[in-house]
């Protein structure tokens, strides 16, 4: 049978101690041992099932760090407090000073502020690449070079990262490739793909209801065993820790993530056929004029299409202000930065959440200041929302 990475959420149960259908919260930061040798044990690494302070893990992190792993395919998982904080401990794991890193050019704001402004601190090199042209990824590996970076899908252009031929080139230069899945939960399981890493921030689509920040790593046992070792591990001595309580939330609503993630698709999809049709320069990597878009259909789980993030290009910030100020005030969703929101969300990534990103280097990925990025909310009825906003693009002069 095809994997299916919902299924293999759903077939994660753990019962409370009473029988209760979700697990209890743990609602400790330390745990006693019976005998001081298993204490003893568990600090070197060698007492299996034993929790010994909720830095290093707690019963409700394991719980969804198993269900998250379980969705990517990898023999375990480690949550954190924040997506940033998943990310930056795997990437100061893998390199030290002298080491060099390969990554898109076209990722997160603040992987990309954190590559160029402050892991170069410590002595680690980064070369930005357009990602979509591997003989151009090939080209920027060095003898020091030690991890590929990518992300599924990429904020904000939405290019798509073919991660099967990212994954031959790691193999063949001994190299980790790591993925963030943020854009592409469920649509994309990279490391069925060959990612050997895979990261997420839940606080976009596997949270889904924007009320908390949250990341997870996804690895074999190995890399997993290394980032929370207690001597030299970066998640146990940087302490992103999530709390009990939220890991706990978050996994209530993972057990609905692909039905929502059908319904973002859904509505992106005809959304973004609507608005190519009106002669939008709309990007999303369902449509047949996108660069990847069988790139993208070659790696997918087709159930849950194509995923709900979509961009238009409006020509300039100050039509892209006007718009989207005219659109919250139509209630069609809310002007914030973010994505995976119940409401559409949208922001011009050029001033927002890529302003990281210097403004000739922008220019040159290809990041306009017309560019508005719409996280599709899961809207009961599309057509109508199209209606609206087709008549605020009227009354903005875009049509
Ligand atoms: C939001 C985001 C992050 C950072 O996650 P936080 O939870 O905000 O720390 C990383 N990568 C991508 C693609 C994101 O969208």
């Amino acid at each position: 049978m095809k994997f299916d990475p919902a299924d293999k959420i759903q077939d994660l149960q753990y019962f409370s101690e009473f029988g209760g259908v979700n697990p209890s919260i743990s609602d400790s930061s330390t745990y006693t041992f019976t005998s001081a040798k298993t204490m003893f044990d568990t600090f070197e690494g060698n007492a299996d099932g034993c929790y010994l302070y909720s830095r290093h893990l707690s019963p409700s992190n394991l719980y969804l760090g198993e269900a998250l792993a379980a969705m990517e395919g990898t023999e375990t998982a480690n949550v954190s407090a924040s997506g940033m904080g998943a990310i930056t401990p795997v990437l100061m794991q893998l390199c030290g000073a002298g080491d060099h890193i390969v990554s898109s050019r076209t990722i997160y704001g603040g992987t990309y502020a954190f590559l160029k402004n402050f892991i170069s601190r410590f002595g680690v090199e980064t070369t930005f690449v357009d990602i979509t042209k591997l003989e151009v990824v090939e080209a920027a590996i060095t003898k020091n070079t030690k991890v590929l970076y990518c992300e599924s899908v990429s904020n904000p252009l939405l290019e798509v990262a073919d991660i099967v031929g990212l994954s031959k080139l790691a193999k063949k230069h001994n190299l980790k490739l790591v993925v963030d899945n943020t854009f592409s939960p469920l649509s994309i399981s990279p490391a069925k793909l060959g990612a050997d890493i895979v990261c997420h921030s839940l606080t976009k689509f596997i949270n889904g209801s924007s009320d908390t920040v949250g990341g997870v790593v996804c690895a074999s046992q190995k890399i997993i065993d290394n980032l929370r070792n207690v001597n030299n591990g970066a998640s146990m001595l940087l302490g992103s820790t999530m709390d009990s309580l939220r890991a706990s939330s978050v996994l209530k609503n993972l057990r609905t993530l692909h039905i929502r993630m059908k319904q973002h698709s859904f509505n992106a999809a005809y959304l973004a056929d609507k608005f190519q049709k009106d002669g939008l320069k709309t990007v999303y990597p369902g449509l047949q004029s996108h660069p990847s878009h069988q790139l993208f259909k070659s790696m997918m789980n087709a159930t849950y299409g194509f995923g709900g993030m979509l961009t238009i290009d409006v020509g300039s910030l100050e039509k892209a202000n006007e718009l989207m100020e005219l659109m919250q005030q139509k209630n069609l969703g809310c002007l914030a930065v973010s994505l995976g929101f119940y409401k559409t969300l949208f922001s011009a990534p050029g001033s927002s959440t890529s302003s990281e990103i210097p403004e000739e280097e922008q220019a040159e990925m290809g990041l306009s200041n017309g560019l508005i990025r719409f996280s599709i909310g899961l809207d009961a009825n599309i057509e109508r929302t199209y209606q609206i906003m087709n008549s605020c693009m009227h009354q903005v002069g875009l049509l």
